[in-house]
């Protein structure tokens, strides 16, 4: 996916602010935090969005749950943090390249929408 960001960002062709890395995934500091502790992870491979999660590309999900155990430990998050992944248009997904915000470092509100 030559023009997405956030492959751009898995190739190292544009700075991020990173917190981890591995051969699968790559966390980084969201630039637009909605709380004290915004980061956002995603698969190295490109994947739209969750629609697009399938038995053949899934083996990186579940890693991606243990980096975002170990991220939240790194980051004294233990206290309570949310994962959230926006899926189109309605969810308000706007870089359709698989991610899951990690937001902590606060109460957070218990709205939905
Ligand atoms: P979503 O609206 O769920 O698709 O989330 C996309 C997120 O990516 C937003 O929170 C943006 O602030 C964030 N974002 C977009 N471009 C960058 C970038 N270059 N570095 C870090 N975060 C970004
Ligand atoms: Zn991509």
């Amino acid at each position: 996916m030559d023009d997405c960001i956030f492959c751009k960002i898995a190739r190292g062709e544009i700075p991020s602010n990173k917190v981890y890395e591995d051969d699968q995934c790559v966390a980084f500091y969201d630039l637009n935090p909605m709380a004290k502790v915004h980061v956002l992870i995603i698969p190295k491979a490109h994947i739209a969005n969750v629609l697009d999660i399938s038995t053949e590309n899934s083996a990186v999900i579940s890693h991606i749950f243990e980096v975002i155990a170990k991220i939240a430990k790194d980051l004294g998050l233990e206290d309570g943090f949310r994962v959230v992944s926006n899926c189109n248009e309605y969810a308000g997904q706007s870089v359709f390249h698989l991610h899951f915000h990690i937001l902590g470092g606060q109460k957070l509100s218990l709205t939905m929408c």
